[in-house]
């Protein structure tokens, strides 16, 4: 299939070409079509299937085709859990659009409100959005819904687990009854049914490939090392293996600080990223992992939630995670877009439950090879963390409604399969 048979108008299909996509990917197939149609839309996609072109295209396409209003009131408002996730999806918008009389941002907060309100004073027909600053300025009066054509949910599951679900109740009050509703989720929980339900008018269902299951081109490995060990392992697997670009997750955020020191005291470059570092290091840190200047990103789920870092090639879980569905969404960062890619777990003997869990998810016995000396004791406690102890530190606790400070990775693939599916014991973190 080519982009031309979706229907797409010649400004748009210019614009495509100029980003060098050549072929629709699966959920763009499957979500552009009733899209046009102005049907509302439940897809099942996560950040890397190219879903935000999925819902951007065809959105611009049907506000470019309608009344064009001198004032310029907000028709598609598009919300985000993360700025990170709401900051890439304008960049993709403003690429988009490069062809069409259409204009967009982006508000979230942790920044100085005044440049955004300047923004939205200009007129803009598409707003992007995280719940928390769009209820502030909605508060102040500096923001009016009245006139939205179509709102997106994006990454509804982690809008979810973030706590917003009050915010988007409030947001969703003050848009027109009439409108256009598209939910995008990697999950699908009872919670997000239920959520799906409150707004989707009798939704087109997409989904682009199986569920739960790990993409083709990763190749997946598990290093058994003892606990105490693993920070002497990941830094001689990096530099032995001169690795260039890796992504490390940890289970908390001051693991990701306590190892990221490791690493810099040990000669590599790297940075932490978690939810209680500022807009600014977070901005800093990706930025400086995307340009090469940092080899090793340390991440927490959250953190990492909807970063886009093409043909990553490796990625490492220094700790596995206990909710099943994040490895999926962890290894996902890598092999995106058909590239290879390795995922290695660094797997100690307390993580025996959450490995076993991962495996029955996946659906594959995941492969294990010793590395000499750093083999764990064979009488090592296979007790699993605590989980009390584990969430009080865990990045993904819930938060307040309106403190949208993280983040964290979804996955994957251009390629025929996906991870990923109900997890209610998400809510439970
Ligand atoms: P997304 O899932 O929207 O975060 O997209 C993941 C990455 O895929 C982004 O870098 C997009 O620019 C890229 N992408 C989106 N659609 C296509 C396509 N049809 N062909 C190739 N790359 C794409």
């Amino acid at each position: 299939m080519s982009f031309n048979s979706l229907g797409l108008s010649d400004s748009l299909l210019k614009a495509i070409s100029k980003k060098g996509y050549t072929t629709p990917s699966p959920i763009q197939q499957k979500a552009i079509p009733p899209i046009l149609e102005g049907k509302d839309v439940l897809a099942s996609a996560q950040t890397g299937t190219g879903k935000t072109a999925g819902f951007t295209l065809p959105i611009l396409q049907l506000l470019s085709q309608g009344q064009q209003l001198r004032q310029r009131p907000i028709r598609a408002l598009i919300l985000t859990p993360t700025r990170e996730l709401a900051a890439q999806i304008l960049a993709n918008i403003k690429e988009y659009s490069a062809f069409l009389d259409l204009n967009s941002t982006v508000i979230f907060g942790g920044v100085n409100q005044n440049p955004q309100v300047t923004q939205l004073r200009q007129g803009v027909d598409i707003l992007v959005a995280t719940p928390g600053r769009l209820i502030d300025l909605q508060n102040q009066g500096l923001i009016s819904l009245a006139k939205v054509e179509i709102l997106v949910l994006d990454e509804a599951d982690r809008m979810l687990d973030m706590g917003f679900v009050r915010d988007i109740e409030r947001i969703i009050k003050v848009l027109p009854t009439k409108r256009q509703n598209l939910m995008f989720s990697a999950t699908f929980s009872t919670d997000i049914k239920k959520l799906a339900m409150g707004i989707l008018h009798h939704p087109v269902h997409v989904e682009a490939t199986p569920e739960n299951t790990t993409v083709d081109a990763i190749t997946q490995i598990v290093y058994p090392v003892a606990k105490e060990k693993k920070t002497e392992l990941i830094i001689k697997l990096i530099t032995e293996g001169n690795w260039k670009q890796i992504l490390v997750f940890t289970r908390t955020k001051q693991g990701a600080n306590k190892l990221t020191e490791s690493m810099i005291s040990a000669g590599i470059k790297a940075a932490a990223i978690h939810g209680n570092k500022g807009q600014g290091a977070r901005t800093k840190a990706l930025a400086g992992f995307k340009d090469g200047s940092l080899t090793a990103l340390v991440a927490t789920d959250i953190a990492a939630r909807g970063l886009d870092i093409p043909l990553l090639p490796h990625v490492v879980n220094f700790e596995l995670p206990n909710i099943p569905e994040d490895y999926v969404h962890r290894i996902g960062r890598t092999g995106r877009a058909g590239a290879n890619g390795e995922a290695i777990s660094l797997f100690s003997p307390d993580e025996t439950v959450f490995l076993r869990d991962i495996e029955k998810l996946v659906g594959l016995k995941l492969p294990k090879e010793n590395i000499k000396g750093f083999e764990p004791d064979p009488n090592a406690s296979k007790e699993p963390i605590k989980q009390g102890q584990g969430r009080q530190q865990r990045d993904s606790t819930p938060r307040k409604p309106k403190t949208e400070t993280t983040n964290r990775t979804s996955n994957n693939s251009f390629g025929p399969r996906r991870p990923s599916q109900n997890n209610d014991r998400r809510s439970n973190r």
